[in-house]
């Protein structure tokens, strides 16, 4: 296997150290540059529009003195499945005995289909950015059924995810919601969906406001498992 990869920059920035983003793993976060979306309330613009400064030598270099210490590493970003050398990447930090998180919008269910059918990823967590009518509103992206495929292989396959979204009223409203949870169930989803309520910073892609009104959590379909975290 060339390893000319090690040399490429795709990252950003690397998280040393968290204990919230990684069920039951203590881990480190990579942030990969680029994005195929645009969605509106998205504050990592310097990640979705920038450069990437760390190369992949560096991030494994780092992992090394992490060993023992830490658990997991996240892959996020961005949109990490854009990077092209992910698999092999993936192979060079199981190599190191890491499990890994992926963050990932779903878009690019080739790349996810192979890392999972080798064990190169432990879980994933998944964006349902917006239901299928919203889809392209939201995130400036067409590729709802890209997602779609995504969504159904790891449900069909009982593969260890969360389905989650990011809340802001003012693009989702209740009724938005009650139908991504409708569709869940449809598809037979049963594990915890996450309901990732916006927080207002200013320097946003889309320049949003602040939410008018949160959604009324009392109207939520209990169809199945919902949970509410801060985003
Ligand atoms: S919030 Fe949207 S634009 Fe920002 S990184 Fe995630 S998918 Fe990309």
């Amino acid at each position: 296997m060339s390893r000319d990869f090690l040399a490429d920059s795709p990252l950003y920035d690397i998280t040393r150290f968290t204990t919230l983003d990684f069920p039951e793993n203590l881990a480190s976060i990579l942030w990969f540059c680029k994005c195929n979306m645009r969605c509106p309330y998205c504050y990592n613009t310097p990640i979705v529009f920038g450069e990437g400064s760390i190369t992949i030598q560096d991030a494994l270099n780092f992992l090394e003195t992490r060993q023992n210490r830490l658990t997991g590493v996240v892959l996020s970003g961005g949109e990490c499945t854009l990077y092209p050398h992910l698999e092999k990447l993936c192979y060079e930090i199981k190599n190191l005995g890491f499990k890994i998180k992926i963050d990932t919008n779903g878009t690019n269910p080739t790349l996810i289909k192979d890392l999972v059918e080798n064990q190169l990823v432990d879980y994933i967590a998944l964006d349902y950015k917006a239901p299928k009518e919203k889809f392209e509103e939201i995130t400036k992206n067409k590729n709802f059924d890209s997602f779609e495929t995504t969504l159904n292989f790891l449900i069909q396959i009982d593969f260890s995810f969360e389905a989650r979204t990011t809340v802001h009223s003012n693009l989702l409203d209740i009724d938005d919601i009650n139908i991504i949870i409708d569709d869940l169930y449809k598809r037979d989803y049963t594990r915890t969906y996450y309901l990732q309520n916006y927080l207002h910073v200013e320097d946003t892609i889309g320049k949003i406001e602040a939410q008018n009104k949160p959604i009324d959590t009392k109207k939520i379909n209990q169809k199945i498992t919902t949970s509410f975290r801060e985003f």
